[in-house]
């Protein structure tokens, strides 16, 4: 489904300064499966999820999405992508503290101008789905820290992304609000879409079907 052909990614800092956080990586994720991507602080998972995401081009190399060169299409066509075929969880939130917990949910349509009236109904059912079903029309202030955290999930949702991609979704949220979390992304799963998640926590990654391992910008291989 996303294919990542010898990237690399290389921030400049001010004039001087770069700092390469991918090196030339190959990596496939597969439609249908359930990824975690792992390794050490600044090891480069954010980066490699940005690349994936269509977040950021890469400084060298080749995206595909569906074996469609990617890399080079315009902001348009890549934010396209982005709203119609993913849906993104980072570790903040980042809810608009004056809509509602549903109004939160629905905000990628009302943004992209494609709402549509059966969509507050399955905005309705995800925040269900995450055990928010009586908080629909709760501000997020109302909400507690892994509540909020699950409503951005829903509203990650929404458009039924075809790929989910979770940067540290359960940093910094307890046991129970983590277990939503995962359980989520198994059930999605297994309705066949596909999820790449980031985490540093081994014990979570093992919930994933395949651990792509990171290393200073470079993917760990297993001894083969
Ligand atoms: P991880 O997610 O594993 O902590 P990142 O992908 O965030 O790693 O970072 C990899 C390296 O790239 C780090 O050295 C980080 O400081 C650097 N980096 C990440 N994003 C940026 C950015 N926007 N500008 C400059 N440097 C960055
Ligand atoms: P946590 O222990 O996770 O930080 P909180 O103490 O923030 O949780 O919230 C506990 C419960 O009270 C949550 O279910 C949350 O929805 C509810 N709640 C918190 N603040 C408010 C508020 N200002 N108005 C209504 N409900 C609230």
């Amino acid at each position: 489904m996303i294919t990542l052909e010898h990237i690399c990614k290389i921030y400049k800092i001010g004039r001087e300064r770069k700092v390469h956080a991918l090196h030339d990586i190959s990596e496939t994720v597969h439609e249908g499966e359930f990824v975690a991507v792992v390794g050490p602080s600044g090891s480069g998972k954010s980066t490699f999820l940005a690349m994936a995401g269509l977040l950021e081009r890469p400084t060298e190399g080749v995206v595909r999405f569906d074996g469609k060169d990617v890399t080079d299409l315009r902001d348009r066509e890549r934010t396209r992508i982005r709203a119609e075929r993913c849906g993104f969880i980072f570790q903040f939130p980042s809810l608009i503290p004056t809509l509602n917990a549903l109004e939160n949910v629905l905000l990628p349509k009302t943004v992209h101008r494609t709402y549509q009236n059966s969509d507050e109904k399955w905005g309705k059912e995800v925040l269900e789905r995450v055990g928010l079903k009586d908080k629909l029309e709760n501000l997020p202030y109302q909400l507690s820290g892994g509540e909020q955290r699950r409503v951005a999930l829903a509203r990650a949702l929404i458009n039924k992304p075809d790929v989910i991609l979770a940067d540290e979704p359960t940093g910094a949220v307890d046991a129970y609000n983590a277990s939503v979390i995962i359980s989520l992304f198994k059930e999605w799963n297994a309705q066949g879409k596909t999820v790449i998640m980031v985490t540093h926590d081994m014990k979570l990654a093992d919930e994933a079907g395949r651990i792509i391992e990171l290393a200073d910008g470079r993917l760990k291989q297993d001894p083969e």
